[in-house]
């Protein structure tokens, strides 16, 4: 079957089978909770929810102001981005949110539900400081039955964060480098939990893919404390080392910087949290501190 043509969704119920990625995207973004939406033209200040998709012609269409905005359109306003950003972003990001099985296998036998939905909540991540269209942009997902969000580290391994219960962190494959956006140019912060790297990203103030372009480092989560070789072993250079302020933290960062200087590797290490333990724990009590402290320690380079 030819990528693209693949049932997005797929409901035994209501017999519904998009064979696009329009509803998978509005699916993932914050404004879509119910069929009429805020518009989402920049120069139309909706007061009262005025747009809706339209399944039959994909697209989005606001009944005050007029504008009608297919997939492309959309994401060019809602991540202010470019027409390239957008393509990327779609192939990136929309087209492998495939479900386990098909529409067509789904038919088969209808008493079983072989859709995978994929599902959006950032909420979790919104009460820990964290704003939506950055989740949006990392692909962060939601699995409403056990209750977790998960985080892709690679596009096979992924990091699930538990909200409720005891149980809290699951790696799901192995525990993989997360660095998202990467590129090689920059400087890297090097933080231990992908919840403290995308707690920088937020720090950094991305809001967006352009800001995204902007930022001036990468920010790269080990995944555990335990896993620093995997840096040490890798070929990324110009490292800021901003590990946990706790002992697990400051061990892994003594054998880090060991090895490091073992294979002549460029680094620094800072302490951008100050008298928190880690940066989502800093972000969320004193949020000015930790964009204070990053931005200086970038300029400092
Ligand atoms: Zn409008």
């Amino acid at each position: 079957m030819m990528k693209g043509m693949i049932a997005i969704t797929y409901s035994a119920k209501h017999k519904i089978n998009y064979n696009d990625w329009m509803l998978n995207y509005l699916n993932k973004t914050d404004y879509y909770n119910s069929k009429f939406f805020k518009c989402r033209n920049p120069l139309h200040n909706d007061n009262k929810p005025s747009m809706s998709y339209n399944p039959k012609r994909n697209n989005v269409h606001c009944f005050s102001c007029g504008v009608t905005y297919g997939l492309i359109d959309l994401i060019k306003i809602d991540l202010n981005c470019d027409y390239k950003d957008a393509i990327i972003y779609i192939h990136n990001e929309l087209i492998k949110d495939e479900p386990l099985k098909t529409h067509d296998n789904a038919r088969q036998s209808p008493t079983t539900n072989y859709s995978k939905k994929v599902e959006y909540n950032y909420e979790y991540l919104k009460k820990r400081g964290i704003n939506a269209n950055l989740q949006m942009m990392l692909n962060i997902t939601w699995d409403s039955y056990r209750k977790c969000i998960i985080i892709p580290t690679s596009s096979t391994t992924a990091t699930e964060r538990f909200v409720e219960g005891e149980f809290r962190y699951k790696h799901i494959g192995s525990i993989e480098l997360f660095k998202p956006f990467y590129r090689p140019k920059l400087p890297s912060i090097i933080v231990e939990g992908e919840i403290d790297a995308i707690s920088i990203y937020e720090a950094m103030g991305v809001k967006s893919l352009s800001d995204m372009r902007k930022v001036k480092a990468n920010v790269i989560a080990l995944g555990s404390a335990n896993n620093w070789f995997k840096l040490a072993e890798s070929d990324i250079g110009n490292l800021i080392l901003a590990l946990d302020n706790d002992d697990a933290g400051r061990e892994a960062t003594i054998k880090l910087s060991q090895e490091l200087l073992k294979r002549g590797k460029l680094f620094r290490l800072v302490n951008l949290y100050g008298i928190y333990k880690d940066a989502n724990e800093c972000l969320m009590n004193d949020r000015e501190y930790l964009i204070k402290e990053v931005e200086k320690c970038l300029e400092s380079g």
